[in-house]
């Protein structure tokens, strides 16, 4: 027997993040975005509401949600004009140590992070020399007693300025010792309190968009032995569940960003007129629209099928980066045809439409640019050879 259990699912957490979201309207967001200044009271008001300590459970601190329960919550975020990519890392980050990490460092983070008193939502993978090529990359973790000494460089590590802990993954054994090139990688929980101006430097990216990105330098950084997540060489490893976790929720806020352009540009196709005509009586408007709509209707429906195999335990890599790839593809379609039906009014900032519009154009890159979920689904999927 089949079932079909659709709609406003998690109709509560919908109402109450909206209620929220109420309280930060566009020219909050505006104004923050021309200062290229961090979100601190619309994160406060996140954290207090305990929804980014949804994915973390009961026992410790946590909500204990299920990853769909995040997703909405995220979704609904962006549905409504705000944006979670100023803290979204706070929820699934700590992920890794929830599943590697050993019960002493669950005891002594994950309560903190729970309450907001901890910030961990910062992620350093990204190399600016190996890009999407992660297996190559080049920061070196060597343990040295009961310490190892990191030396490298990340880049594009979202919020390490606005982080207490950082998730690093370095190369602990170097590559041409180990048999294949994803063993030799290790995880990290480092502490940027103890080691910013000791080893540790931080510097911000000017981007398009107010991200609060940076690049992050390690000039014989020392981090305690115990900051190893899991098993040392099993880093990559440890990371891949955390990103199949990361690429459900991007995909979902990408949805909520396509629901946001989709519902204004739908409205404004109904009320500007134009040769004596709504503009959106014309075909050259509406079909966009409709395409819009269309597309999001189907990325949505693979975002709840990633969502509901990882909440059942159950191999969902094809379905996040698929979920990913429609989601970021869909939410790009439905900014650039409202945009379109702004006519020059989109290019007014009052409107909020240009600064969204260069918000959801970063889905289709990050946290992994669609060639390489195409990559995955050309190779692991359909058994066609590598191209790389
Ligand atoms: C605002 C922002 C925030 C970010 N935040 C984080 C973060 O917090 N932590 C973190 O670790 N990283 C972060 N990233 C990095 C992001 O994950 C990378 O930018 C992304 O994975 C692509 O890597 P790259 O920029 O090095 O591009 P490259 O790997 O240099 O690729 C460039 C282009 O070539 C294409 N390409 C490369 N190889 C292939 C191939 N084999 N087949 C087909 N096409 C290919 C890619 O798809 C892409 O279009 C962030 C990036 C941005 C812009």
């Amino acid at each position: 027997m089949t079932s079909l259990d659709y709609g406003n699912d998690y109709a509560d957490i919908r109402d109450q993040v909206r209620r929220i979201c109420a309280g930060f309207p566009g020219s909050y967001w505006q104004a923050l975005d021309e200062k290229a200044e961090y979100p601190h009271a619309f994160v406060d008001a996140l954290t207090e509401s305990g929804y980014l300590a949804a994915l973390i459970p009961e026992t410790y601190g946590g909500a204990g949600l299920p990853l769909r329960a995040a997703s909405v919550i995220l979704e609904t975020i962006h549905a409504n004009g705000c944006s979670a990519a100023a803290c979204h890392a706070q929820m699934y980050t700590m992920g890794t140590v929830l599943r590697y990490g050993s019960e002493a460092q669950k005891r002594k983070y994950l309560p903190g992070i729970a309450s907001g008193e901890l910030r961990l939502q910062a992620f350093g993978v990204t190399e600016p020399t190996t890009g999407s090529d992660t297996t190559q990359l080049k920061t070196r973790a060597d343990r040295q007693g009961d310490t190892y000494v990191v030396n490298g460089q990340k880049i594009w590590t979202s919020r390490a300025l606005q982080s207490d802990l950082m998730l690093l993954l370095a190369r602990t054994t170097p590559v041409d010792q180990v048999k294949k090139r994803t063993e030799g990688l290790s995880t990290f929980l480092v502490d940027l309190r103890e080691v910013r101006g000791k080893g540790c430097e931080i510097r911000p990216i000017k981007t398009m968009i107010n991200h609060n990105t940076t690049e992050v330098f390690f000039d014989n950084m020392v981090i305690p032995a115990d900051a190893l997540v899991g098993v040392e060489g099993r880093g990559f490893q440890n990371i891949l569940a955390g990103m199949n976790a990361e690429r459900v929720l991007i995909a979902s806020e990408a949805l909520g960003d396509g629901r946001y352009f989709l519902e204004r540009g739908v409205a404004y196709a109904k009320e500007r007129s134009v040769f004596g005509n709504p503009i959106g009586r014309n075909q050259g408007i509406a079909f966009p629209l409709a395409t819009a709509y269309a597309q999001l209707e189907a990325a949505e429906m693979m975002v709840r099928k990633a969502a509901a195999l990882y909440d059942a335990g159950q191999d969902c890599g094809e379905a996040a980066n698929i979920a990913k790839y429609l989601a970021s593809e869909a939410a790009w379609y439905a900014a650039d045809q409202t945009f379109q039906t702004f006519g020059g009014f989109a290019f007014a900032r009052e409107y909020h439409i240009e600064r969204k519009w260069r918000e959801v154009r970063l889905w289709r890159t990050a946290p992994i640019s669609n060639n390489m979920v195409l990559n995955f689904v050309a190779q692991n999927v359909l058994g066609l050879p590598r191209s790389y």
